[in-house]
């Protein structure tokens, strides 16, 4: 091969199998799923000292396992300790639910492996996973042998590999749903996850299955969303490279539909084409988005079809969207006449305890299925007769009746877990979500806020209406304090007409964490008092 060294990407495809980084090389070294072996036989019996670094900081993380921030570190001190001064020696444990479907069994274990092994905290993650904090290596071979009793697991969590997929949290029951994706989901989640083929790829690989567009489709690598075609019925229309991060990009429809039936199959083949022409140089532009971007849509489509599928896709037409997401919160009537109840915790924060408690009342209000929803929020299906069970949720505060502001916020795992926060989010969430509802009250503002404790989004900081990102700033006094730069008018329009955005970074708009309810208030203040009229969005 006659490239220029400087321009060799590690693109396998091209014969590159140098590894280019620390990351490469120790998933080149042994496939990282194989470290499962190693936790169960020496680690959870020698304890968080015997975990060797590429372990306990690489591998770990296609279980799910991820080491929790040490407390007490602030965020300035984020970027300049070693690793081993961040870590504390609990881990944080992501437990996937693809297609953010639970049964009351699963939940019941859920609540009872947070309390018993995670000092009952739990979050509904905006990517439909629950998150465990304090977890002890000791007790992760226990955590997954109860859970995968129950039909759950934490295979790939984390890690370059296939995350959860999502899919639409009302799939099967929602009366504007054509086609149920979730047959598609189970199937690759039964193929593919814990496939050895497919858990060494570039970076990580997040995809979604829905009908309906209440999935955040245009962020995903890859996305199947619900398209008519017109001599070929009902289907799923195809889009690729879509991430966040450092460096946004929105998914492009690559023109094709695909039968419910052969989802499975071209999602692998997109998987593969990742795997194999993925960039494996820098590890910032490592995610499908980089390649379709210097591909083009066309080509990457073409090199699936050709090299992946042995076969041209069927072209097919947009999918028809309405012109918002919808959240599902409150009481809505399924299509088989029983109703689904969306309710609100604060930014995803539950607790094993609750979790428990809202087991209790789905079973005891007729329901064996639950959603958890990619907007950090929970949904409980099948119920006849809503209301007592409405009550039920709001004693435990989780709301069905939720205030336009508790709907509307999200937040990342910020300075409280993560190593790589710089600020404090879930907490000042909370407080900021209190002061807008006792300062503007109910009024809908249909504003989304996201809070994200550093550049890397996992509150998805570019594509809310105000994005908050997580940095350092100077305050009054001259010294560093936590605050945020913002993002506005990001969210995701979902018309054709009207294009999602990403969040414009107006010039020199940084917010003191403490000024956060200020600021907030006197920017929907204004945008309510200078629009036209109520129809009128942020973006
Ligand atoms: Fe951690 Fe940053 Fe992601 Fe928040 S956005 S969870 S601080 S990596």
């Amino acid at each position: 091969m006659t490239r220029d060294r400087k321009r060799v990407d590690g693109q396998w495809a091209l014969g590159e199998r140098e590894p280019l980084n620390a990351n490469e090389q120790f998933k080149q070294a042994e496939d990282p799923l194989l470290v499962r072996e190693r936790i169960e036989k020496t680690y959870a019996r020698e304890g968080f000292a015997s975990i060797p670094p590429d372990d306990l900081r690489g591998r770990f993380r296609w279980w799910g396992l991820y080491t929790q921030r040490r407390p007490g570190i602030d965020g300035g001190r984020t970027a300049t300790l070693a690793p081993e001064e961040l870590d504390d020696e609990y881990f944080m444990l992501r437990v996937r639910v693809d297609g953010g479907g639970l049964n009351v069994a699963q939940l019941r274990e859920i609540a009872a492996l947070s309390t018993e092994f995670a000092r009952d905290t739990a979050d509904i993650t905006d990517r439909q996973n629950i998150q465990f904090h304090w977890i002890r290596v000791e007790d992760v071979p226990e955590i997954w042998r109860r859970l995968e009793a129950v039909g759950l697991s934490t295979t790939e969590a984390c890690g370059d590999c296939p995350r959860v997929i999502l899919g639409s949290p009302v799939a099967g029951v929602s009366a504007d749903e054509v086609l149920d994706g979730t047959p598609a989901i189970r199937e690759i989640t039964e193929r593919f996850i814990g496939d050895p083929s497919l858990s060494n790829l570039p970076r990580k690989f997040k995809s979604s299955v829905s009908w309906l567009p209440d999935v955040p489709f245009q962020i995903h690598d890859l996305s199947f969303l619900g398209a008519e075609h017109p001599e070929l019925g009902p289907g799923f229309d195809l889009w690729v490279g879509g991430g966040l991060s450092t460096n946004p990009r929105l998914a492009d429809r690559a023109g094709a539909w695909v039968p419910l039936s052969e989802v499975a199959e071209v999602w692998a083949g997109v998987a593969g084409l990742f795997r194999d022409y993925g960039y494996r140089r820098l590890r910032n532009r490592a995610r499908l988005k980089f390649l379709v971007a210097d591909w083009g849509v066309q080509r990457f489509r073409e090199v699936l079809e050709q090299e992946y599928l042995g076969r041209r896709l069927a072209d097919g037409p947009a999918p028809v969207l309405p012109a918002s997401p919808v959240d599902h919160i409150g009481v809505h009537k399924q299509r088989d006449g029983l109703h689904y109840v969306g309710a609100a915790p604060v930014v995803g924060r539950v607790s094993g305890t609750r979790l428990a408690a809202l087991a209790d009342a789905a079973e005891a209000h007729g329901s064996d299925r639950l959603r958890l929803t990619p907007y950090q929020k929970v949904l409980v299906l099948d119920v006849a007769d809503p209301e007592p069970l409405v009550r039920r949720l709001e004693s435990l505060d989780l709301r069905v009746d939720a205030s336009p502001w508790r709907r509307a916020t999200m937040a990342c795992t910020g300075l409280e877990y993560c190593k790589l926060a710089i600020v404090e989010t879930k907490a000042r969430a909370a407080e900021l979500v209190a002061e807008l509802e006792r300062r503007l009250g109910d009024q809908r503002a249909d504003i989304t806020i996201n809070l994200n404790g550093c550049p890397n989004a996992c509150a998805r900081t570019q594509v809310a209406d105000i994005g908050l990102k997580g940095q350092l700033i100077t305050g009054p006094d001259g010294s560093q304090a936590e605050g945020f730069q913002v993002h506005l008018g990001g969210a995701l329009s979902l018309s054709q007409e009207d294009e999602a955005a990403l969040g414009r970074k107006p010039r020199g708009v940084k917010v003191l964490a403490d000024d956060l309810p200020d600021f907030v208030e006197n920017l929907v203040r204004n945008y309510r008092a200078d629009r036209a009229d109520e129809s009128e969005t942020f973006t």
